[in-house]
């Protein structure tokens, strides 16, 4: 069998133009533009890049996008008066502080400060408990691109199996709770994980989000499996790989995200989706 690639980048694209679709008839309405608040502390350049395609997304579906760059120096204090600010500015939808943070500051307290309903990112404790109770608000952006993803290729979460590998806050609980509203039946893995071999190789459904290049071997991947590849490496030549042994994975599983092209772009798709969304919810105020 060879798998057939789960292509993110489409449908990511048809996310984006869904979401300009909603701005230009907001417009029509009369209603303003959702504007998208991004705040980079510091100079490291993969952040400074993740910042640039994010504000580059909101140009294209029409959203207004407000950039922070402040220096490494900038203190903890001085990013929560900043925070504040934002939040109390009606004009200003969604607030993304982007991660992570100089080790001065400290990222949960950050995160705590952003009004829920303006936590685009997802991150915030009230709305991972939203998810939790099956009510959600903000839902962390990569997971809700996984599920995104298994929508558009029609795969049906209910009654699988499903391996997590990987528990962040950012990725791998969230991606539980989601498969979990999904009625999948859930195994998260991590460095405590018994046989790690074993949980993948009877899993309906593989979600890796570890972060080590190739650690989920392609012989494991149980015989029509679909399998998502959240980890993105940066090679010594310089090439980014997934946590899922590519090649022989895709031997073995029915669908299979690559990297990059994957799960990737999804996230950034979902960040405007929640954008959009947060603007909804600040109308009716
Ligand atoms: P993280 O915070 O470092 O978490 C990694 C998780 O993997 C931890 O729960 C860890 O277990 C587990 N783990 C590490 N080694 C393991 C092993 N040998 N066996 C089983 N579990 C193991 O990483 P993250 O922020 O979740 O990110 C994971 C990957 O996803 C990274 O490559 C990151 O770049 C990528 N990512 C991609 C996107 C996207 O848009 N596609 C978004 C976010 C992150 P313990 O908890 O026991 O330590």
């Amino acid at each position: 069998m060879t798998a057939q690639i789960i292509d993110g980048k489409a449908v990511s694209v048809k996310c984006l133009d869904k979401v300009a679709a909603a701005v230009a008839e907001r417009t029509e309405q009369g209603l303003r533009a959702p504007a998208l608040a991004v705040v980079l502390v510091g100079d490291d350049p993969a952040s400074a890049v993740y910042v640039r395609n994010k504000k580059n997304a909101c140009e294209k579906v029409g959203f207004r996008s407000l950039a922070f760059e402040k220096p490494a120096s900038f203190s903890e204090a001085e990013l929560l008066a900043l925070i504040d600010e934002l939040n109390a500015d009606h004009s200003v939808d969604g607030i993304l502080v982007q991660l992570p943070l100089p080790p001065h500051i400290d990222s949960q307290k950050v995160i705590e400060r952003i009004l829920p309903d303006k936590d685009v990112d997802g991150f915030h404790p009230y709305n991972i408990g939203r998810l939790a109770v099956k009510m959600p608000l903000m839902r962390p952006c990569t997971p809700k691109g996984v599920m995104t993803l298994l929508k558009e290729y029609g795969i049906d979460v209910k009654g699988k199996n499903v391996t997590i590998v990987g528990q962040s806050n950012i990725v791998g609980r969230p991606q539980a709770l989601e498969m979990l509203m999904a009625r999948g039946t859930i195994t998260v893995c991590h460095t405590a994980t018994r046989d790690l071999v074993e949980e993948v190789g009877r899993a309906d459904i593989v979600v890796a989000a570890v972060g080590r290049p190739n650690c989920i071997r392609g012989e494991w991947i149980k015989p029509g499996a679909v399998v998502i590849d959240v980890g993105i490496n940066r090679l010594d030549n310089g090439k980014l790989c997934g946590d899922v042994e590519f090649d022989a994975a895709k031997e073995r599983a029915a669908y299979i995200t690559p990297v990059p092209g994957g799960v990737g772009p999804m996230t950034i798709a979902s960040l405007l989706e929640n954008t959009l969304e947060a603007a909804k919810l600040h109308d009716k105020e």
